[in-house]
C-alpha cells in the first residue's frame, strides 16, 4: 500500500507562502513526477509529505491515515536526496543498513534486505567500499539502496540525478523505472528535467509559483497543455 491525498496544504515561511494550496492525489504504485521552475515549492512539498516540514495547514493523508502529527520515521517513507547524504566513514553495507540497525532490526534480516536491494542495484562488488572510493552514480545507487532496504511504502526523489554526468543520469534513471517496474512501490519524483519527467511519469504535476498550473499523464500534457506555462515546460526542450 502506498496512496497519498494531499488536501489544500499550505505553507509559509515567515511571511512568504511558498505553498498556496495544493490538491493531489496519488495513487498506490503510480509514478509521480513534480516539475516546475526552481524556486516554485517542489522541495518543500516533498519535505512536508516526508515530515520533514510541517505544513502551515492542511492534511496529509497516507493510506486513508493523517500522518500531520506522525513523526517522519513513522511515516513509511524513504527519500533519495540530490546530494546522496551518505556517511563517509561507514561501508556501502553499512550505510545501507544504518537506518535499519537504529530502528532495532534484527541483524539477520538487515543481512537479508541488502542483499536483494545490492543485486537489484549492482551494488554486491561494492558493500565493502566507502562511499570516497566509489563514482557519483554508484553513490547515488547507494543511497536508493538505502531508501530501499527500508521498505517505504512512498519513495520521495528530490532531483536524484542532478549531480550526474549525462550518460550515468540515463543509466540511473533506468535503474529507478526498473525499481520502481520490480517494486511496484508508490515513487514521487522531483525534476527539472523533461526528459526525465515524460519517460517516468504515470502522472505529471506541473508546479508555479507554490501552485499546481496541471496534472496529466506525459502525452495528455504535451498534447494538451492548460495554459502556455504548461505548454512552455512540457513542449520546450532544455
Ligand atoms: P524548489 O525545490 O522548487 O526549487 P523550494 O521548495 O526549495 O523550491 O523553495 C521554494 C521557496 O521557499 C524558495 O523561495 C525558497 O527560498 C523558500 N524556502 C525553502 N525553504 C525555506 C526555509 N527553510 N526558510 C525560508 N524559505 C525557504
Ligand atoms: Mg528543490
Amino acid at each position: 500500500m502506498g496512496s497519498l491525498n494531499i488536501e489544500n496544504v499550505k505553507k509559509a515561511f515567515g511571511p512568504v507562502e511558498v505553498l498556496k494550496g495544493i490538491d493531489l492525489e496519488v495513487n498506490d504504485g503510480e509514478f509521480v513526477v513534480f516539475v516546475g521552475p526552481s524556486g516554485c515549492g517542489k522541495s518543500t512539498l516533498l519535505r512536508v509529505i516526508a515530515g520533514l516540514e510541517d505544513s502551515t495547514s492542511g492534511r496529509v493523508v497516507i493510506d486513508g491515515q493523517d500522518v500531520s502529527v506522525t513523526p517522519p520515521a513513522k511515516r513509511g517513507i524513504a527519500m533519495v536526496f540530490q546530494t546522496y547524504a551518505l556517511y563517509p566513514h561507514l561501508t556501502v553495507k553499512n550505510n545501507m543498513g544504518l537506518g535499519l540497525k537504529q530502528a532495532g532490526t534484527p541483524a539477520a534480516e538487515i543481512d537479508r534486505r541488502i542483499g536483494i536491494a545490492s543485486s537489484m542495484l549492482s551494488l554486491e562488488p561494492y558493500l565493502e567500499r566507502r562511499p570516497a572510493e566509489l563514482s557519483g552514480g554508484q553513490r547515488q545507487r547507494v543511497a536508493i539502496g538505502r531508501a530501499v532496504v527500508r521498505e517505504p511504502k512512498l519513495f520521495l526523489f528530490d532531483e536524484p540525478l542532478s549531480n550526474l554526468d549525462a550518460a550515468l543520469r540515463v543509466n540511473t534513471r533506468l535503474e529507478i523505472a526498473q525499481l520502481h517496474r520490480r517494486l511496484k512501490a508508490t515513487m514521487i519524483y522531483v525534476t527539472h528535467d523533461q526528459v526525465e519527467a515524460m519517460t517516468l511519469a504515470d502522472k505529471i504535476v506541473v508546479l508555479n509559483a507554490g501552485r499546481i498550473e496541471q496534472i496529466g499523464g506525459p502525452m495528455e500534457l504535451y498534447n494538451s497543455p492548460a495554459n502556455e506555462f504548461v505548454a512552455g515546460f512540457i513542449g520546450s526542450p532544455k
